[in-house]
């Protein structure tokens, strides 16, 4: 059995009271590697290490030698690929193809970052003829990255990349239940030659070293990605230190299918967004909204679908694997016992894999139809494979359905008319608007960010470079 090592100040070692955390296998809960328990005491060292380096040698660099070492990681990740693959799908449970397609986005992350990094320029203001105004764009410092476990790669390298690109020095804290591939980039990064404490990287609990990283004094902004409840906390914490934040939190975003949409095309994309990672996506299109005159004809042939899905082994490329662990699992099954209690229809259910091993976090695919707004699954994320239905009349009572939740990431909108789909798309209260796909290209180079409880800020993109740096603006005097 492995056990890892965190990487502090360009060296690995364990938690500085020498304290693990077990590693399970989702697929059949397993024990097979561990990961230190970071105390707060190595945050501490981490965030020195970071802080030397940004007073160091990691600000030494140009920018354009910031962008070459991101693309030589790119190269040396996509070099891992199989490896990486296998080592995520075993930690985290996705079937091995989206694990593969999340090395993918990691390295177009750090390329796209890369060869960004040069490019972000500051600008000159005019102002009183007797001044020279310069603004430039510097990095925050030290920022603290809090990685959760659904998409550690991906989320790693939108954050992450981007910080290195932007020239701060990260710290970055991965989820207990998805180290293992965070912990392999950090190995390649310091193989492709970045300065030791530009990246560190501390496992562990998230009450205990995810806590002391965002309270920590040392640390200039933060980003998180996760739950609101926990995004409340890291906000708190980076308030009392005067930092900034981006929050990722999540959402309930509807699919709006109006009556002249493209069937053939919307039915895959309708299935597709909800079972992607066994609904354990953050842009999950967790919500079907059907015009009335098509509502049975969508609902009658999504369950079709719906009926023939299977979480299995996450090597054995099943529709979803299993959940990422025990609570998680029960979260999504006590979803559906108060569902099922509350008399909501199910119109149908996938199942199981018959060879899926017993001590996995197996969870069958549901979709409930018709269900009210009003209700608890139409309103609260469930974070997991539960599609609800819902009809609507006009335009109007789609736009309100839509943007009638607490959150606001994502939108898809199906229709073949070219005014209706600018005018709907533009209504929608999220981050981003998908018309006639949903969630395509994955977006690394789309800006990316919610409104209310989907949280703030937004990363992914060129966007996302700008936010990890700041402004510093020189006001010179010369007449
Ligand atoms: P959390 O928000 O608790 O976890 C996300 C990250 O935050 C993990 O790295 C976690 O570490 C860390 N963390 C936990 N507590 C703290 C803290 N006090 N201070 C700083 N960091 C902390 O989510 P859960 O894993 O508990 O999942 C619960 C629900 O959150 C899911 O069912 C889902 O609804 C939502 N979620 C949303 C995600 C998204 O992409 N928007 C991603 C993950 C979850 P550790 O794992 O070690 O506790």
């Amino acid at each position: 059995m492995t056990l890892h090592k965190n990487l502090i100040g360009g060296r690995d070692v364990p938690a500085s009271d020498g304290a693990v955390l077990d590693v399970l296998s989702p697929a059949d809960g397993q024990l097979f590697a561990r990961i230190p328990s970071g105390t707060a005491e190595d945050i501490d060292a981490a965030v020195k290490a970071a802080r030397a380096a940004f007073e160091g040698a990691w600000s030494k660099l140009t920018a354009t030698e910031r962008g070459r070492l991101l693309i030589k990681l790119a190269a040396a990740v996509e070099a891992d690929a199989d490896h990486l693959a296998a080592l995520e799908s075993r930690d985290n449970g996705k079937p091995l193809r989206q694990s593969r397609a999340d090395v993918t986005a990691l390295a177009r992350y750090f390329e796209y970052y890369g060869t960004a990094a040069d490019k972000l320029h500051g600008e000159v203001i005019p102002y009183l003829n007797t001044h020279f105004i310069g603004v430039e764009r510097v990095p925050h410092g030290v920022t603290g990255h809090i990685i959760p476990w659904n998409y550690p790669m991906q989320i790693f390298g939108r954050s992450v990349g981007a910080a290195l690109a932007g020239g701060n020095a990260t710290v970055v804290k991965p989820a207990e239940d998805a180290s293992l591939t965070i912990l392999r980039i950090g190995a390649l990064a310091r193989e492709v030659g970045f300065p030791d404490g530009a990246l560190n990287i501390v496992t562990g609990l998230g009450r205990t070293a995810g806590a002391a990283l965002t309270a920590h004094p040392g640390i200039d902004f933060i980003s998180f990605t996760g739950s609101p409840e926990t995004g409340t906390m890291v906000q708190t914490a980076a308030a009392k230190n005067h930092v900034g934040v981006t929050l990722e939190l999540g959402g309930k975003s509807a699919q709006v299918v109006f009556d002249d949409a493209d069937l053939e095309r919307a039915l895959p994309s309708l299935v597709n967004a909800i079972i992607q990672n066994g609904g354990q996506t953050c842009s999950a299109g967790s919500r079907l909204l059907i015009q009335r005159g098509i509502f049975k004809d969508v609902v009658d042939a999504v369950a079709e679908r719906f009926r023939t899905l299977r979480a299995g082994h996450p090597e054995r490329e099943p529709d979803l694997g299993p959940m990422v662990n025990q609570a998680q699992q029960r979260r999504v099954e006590k979803y559906l016992e108060r569902a099922k209690n509350e008399g909501l229809t199910v119109a149908a259910a996938g199942g199981i894999a018959s060879d899926a091993p017993s001590g996995g976090y197996y969870v069958a695919p549901t979709f409930f139809a018709p269900v009210a707004h009003e209700s608890v699954l139409s309103q609260e994320e469930v974070f997991g494979p539960v599609l609800v239905a819902t009809p609507f009349d006009d335009e109007a009572e789609a736009i309100r359905l839509a943007n009638g939740t607490a959150y606001g990431l994502a939108a898809g909108v199906w229709t073949r008319d070219a005014m209706r789909s600018t005018r709907v798309g533009r209504a929608m209260r999220v981050g981003q608007v998908f018309v006639n796909c949903y969630g395509a290209g994955g977006g690394v180079e789309l800006p990316f960010g919610g409104f209310g409880r989907s949280g703030h800020g937004r990363e992914k993109g060129f966007e996302g470079l700008v936010e990890f740096t700041t402004t510093r603006t020189l006001v010179i005097a010369h007449g």
